[in-house]
């Protein structure tokens, strides 16, 4: 299996070298030169394996350049039981009817996330050792919140690596910044910087890019890399989890091997519906893929009209890990849909980088439409929905959860398809405590500090209160330091100690 670039697909590279780069040279995105396909036996074989062998079944198909040690290596670190609070690593539930939950939080971090950053770094040092010649990889990221907590406790005392994260410090929940001031490991630091996302996000690119500091780090042995959704390394992760609750609804009676099911996913970036889109086209007998936004509607708009434009108002959500006008993964799904288009890709992303918008043909409009359907959930629509999730059916969901239960709620009134479907859950209540408790309920009661709202909603719905948010409060705060983003570079060299 070899890679290709959606912006030059004359580009051929291996998995291990797709993964080590991260992105490729001119800015494209690495992406499959082919898709592989799976039988409907080959599906029906994977009921009846545990998380970690139906992870290898899928991850052996694209990631050909890995020996089956080096697979069992990876998949059995990264989803070692002990580490997830589920034995199922990522459990289907039943709500009501044909409404499933696929709860991708039960990993150290209670988000998501953790599905692919807990199997990244693996893959990341292996194809580091066929690639990068010993080098110690320096992993970089800005972060909303959920991506640096997942790729710290992804990447703590991973030998030959170092991670070093930014974070707004005023754009994260009081719970996230705990969660990333408290980190263990020889390995890490975390800084605050006094600005907001995008500040710290366009100085972690230019740092990226500047081939000053380059050298200094390769001086020393050292080379940058990402742990962001553009890695190819985060994505293939992910399409596991679409065939793992394929299989669960199958053992579980919900549906027989063949029959159809819907999709619906809570997203920002476009990297987890894109992983559905991935897992369709392997034969995975998905219908329809339901793409769910908060208030910041750009892919809604996009999938009914064609047209993406990022120029409008931005608004900070409840679901702040989807408060994003530029969902970076939409870029492999049009280099796939318009026929693997490389120069087409190129012109809607310098339209995008220049004017914020662009426009595909209809007909490009016409084929998305048929595989996606967009809906958004406002703010109201979000808490009602946690309200009434948790009133009738006694479920517990978080805000970016909510937003796509309401979507799909609207889908299915519209278009009257109500075939099973599962529906991603993509954080802990718990990390949204304030927002979650002030759905349920009227009476907030003492909410002074984080710790005391994640009691009170306890108290209330008698949901699970994850370990490892409980354990926070009696962890040291080891990294207090804020800096300017003008300083972030000078940041990076005293944290590396060079
Ligand atoms: C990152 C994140 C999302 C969005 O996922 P994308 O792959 O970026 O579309 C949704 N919910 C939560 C809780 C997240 O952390």
């Amino acid at each position: 299996m070899l890679y290709t670039s959606t912006r030059n697909n004359t580009i051929r590279v291996s998995a291990a070298q797709a993964i080590s780069r991260g992105i490729s040279e001119e800015g494209g995105l690495f992406v499959p030169c082919e898709i592989p396909s799976f039988s409907l036996e080959k599906i029906a074989s994977m009921v009846e394996m545990n998380y970690i062998s139906r992870a290898k079944t899928v991850l052996k198909e694209f990631l050909t350049d890995f020996s089956e040690e080096e697979l069992d290596y990876c998949v059995n670190g990264a989803y070692a039981p002990e580490k997830f609070s589920s034995e199922r690593i990522a459990p289907t539930v039943n709500v009501n009817k044909n409404e499933n939950i696929l709860e991708l939080w039960h990993g150290p971090t209670c988000a998501f996330k953790d599905m692919a950053l807990q199997l990244l770094p693996y893959l990341m040092t292996v194809s580091a050792k066929k690639t990068a010649d010993g080098k110690t990889i320096v992993i970089l990221v800005a972060t909303s919140g959920d991506t640096g907590k997942a790729a710290l406790e992804g990447f703590k005392n991973v030998e030959n690596t170092k991670i070093l994260v930014f974070y707004p410090v005023d754009g994260v929940s009081p719970m996230q910044k705990l969660q990333m001031t408290t980190q263990e490991g020889e390995n890490v630091a975390v800084c605050a910087i006094n600005g907001n996302f995008d500040d710290a996000q366009s100085a972690v690119k230019l740092i990226f890019t500047d081939n000053n500091i380059k050298a200094q780090l390769a001086e020393k042995n050292m080379m940058f890399s990402s742990a962001n959704s553009i890695n190819w390394g985060r994505l293939v992760p992910q399409i596991v989890y679409y065939f793992s609750a394929y299989c669960d609804l199958i053992e579980q009676n919900s549906i027989k091997c063949g029959d159809e099911i819907n999709v619906v996913v809570p997203t920002g970036n476009f990297g987890n519906i894109l992983a559905a889109y991935y897992a369709k086209r392997m034969g995975l007998p998905i219908k329809k893929l339901v793409c769910a936004s908060n208030s910041n509607n750009v892919l809604t708009d996009f999938i009914k009209s064609g047209e993406y434009n990022k120029n409008r108002e931005f608004f900070t959500t409840t679901s702040p890990s989807m408060d994003i006008l530029i969902s970076s993964n939409l870029e492999r799904l049009l280099y796939h849909v318009s026929g693997d288009d490389a120069e087409l890709v190129n012109e809607l992303m310098t339209s995008l980088s220049t004017d914020g918008k662009y426009t595909v043909s209809n007909d490009l409009r016409d084929k998305i439409s048929v595989l996606f359907s967009g809906g958004f959930a406002d703010e109201n629509g979000v808490f009602e929905t946690i309200k009434e999730q948790f009133k009738d059916f006694g479920y517990l969901c978080d805000t970016h959860t909510a937003v796509a239960v309401k979507v799909y709620e609207d889908y299915v009134k519209s278009s009257g398809d109500d075939i099973p479907t599962v529906i991603d859950s993509t954080a802990s209540p718990y990390k949204f405590s304030k927002s979650v408790l002030s759905a349920v309920s009227d009476d907030l009661g003492d909410i002074s500090d984080e710790f005391k709202t994640v009691d009170e909603l306890n108290r209330l719905t008698g949901a699970e209160v994850p370990e490892p948010l409980k354990a926070l409060k009696n962890k040291e705060v080891r990294f207090k330091e804020v800096c300017s983003k003008e300083n972030m570079s000078e940041m990076v060299f005293k944290l590396l100690n060079i």
